[in-house]
């Protein structure tokens, strides 16, 4: 078999919960939802920290037909191809396993199509999860007040996530215009979480375990790693960068590629 593309590695999402490296509470949140059922639940946390693929992987455990044991999906249903695939232009609900699921991406959704959402009484129903991404955006321009009764009203669950939801204050400390939900939205979430970044030591071995898998060799490892860890600030989205340059260039990280690898424009 071929190795994973560059591409692939680009796209790489966790399909094991062992596969999530840091967010040990989030992760621990995540999974009591699989064994339970989930709440409204808003996870905010730095960029790169494995947010929505956090919460994909807890929505792919929810929507399998045929999830494993160890929670984990299965990864080749209906449900799990669903959730996986990239998502159409247009609002749908994925009605497949024991969850229904729809997937907003709140960057491009329009308010047209947040208050056609907020008519679809179809999306209602307790095994109906919501998810609204990048959701502080909505709140550029008050498209977040549209939800609010949804919100509020719907037996669905309502999962949503963001770098941050507050907005930025003036100096006499009252919100100012910009990215961020309202207060009233954000009290609509029962569960609010963060994201944790994972400790060097933990990092390190996901690396490695990666990296035998994705038949990427790393030269001068213990070096090579640790100035990956130390250059990525140990955000998982960024650590892959570098690798997934190595994959197009004869499958060798380096430790001069880790050195010279400009991860500002990620920021
Ligand atoms: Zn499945």
């Amino acid at each position: 078999m071929c190795p994973i593309t560059a591409r692939g590695i680009e796209m790489w999402s966790p399909q094991r919960w062992d596969e999530i490296v840091g967010n040990t509470d989030l992760k621990t949140a995540l999974q009591q939802y699989v064994l339970n059922s989930p709440p409204n639940t808003l996870v905010t946390g730095t960029k790169r920290s494995c947010k929505t693929r956090s919460m994909l992987l807890c929505i792919q455990s929810l929507v399998c037909h045929h999830p494993q044991e160890d929670l984990n999906p299965c990864g080749k249903c209906e449900g799990c191809q669903a959730v996986r695939s990239p998502r159409g232009e247009h609002i749908e609900l994925f009605r497949l396993g024991r969850y229904g699921f729809v997937h907003v991406d709140c960057n491009v959704v329009t308010a047209k199509e947040l208050r056609e959402l907020s008519m679809k009484w179809e999306f209602d129903g307790e095994k109906t999860i919501i998810y609204l991404d990048e959701v502080a955006d909505l709140g550029k321009d008050g498209r977040d007040k549209i939800l609010m009764k949804p919100i509020d009203e719907w037996r669905c669950t309502w999962f949503a996530s963001a770098t941050k939801v507050t907005k930025p204050k003036d100096k006499q400390g009252r919100p100012r215009r910009g990215e961020g939900l309202s207060g009233a939205v954000i009290n609509r979430f029962a569960n609010l979480l963060t994201t944790t970044l994972p400790k060097p030591e933990q990092l390190d071995g996901w690396i490695r375990q990666r990296c035998l898998e994705w038949e990427i060799e790393i030269e001068q490892e213990a070096a090579t790693i640790r100035r990956l860890i130390e250059r990525s600030q140990c955000r998982v989205g960024h650590v892959k960068q570098p690798i997934v340059v190595a994959a197009s260039a004869g499958r060798v990280l380096t430790l001069e590629r880790v050195e010279n690898f400009n991860f500002r424009p990620l920021e």
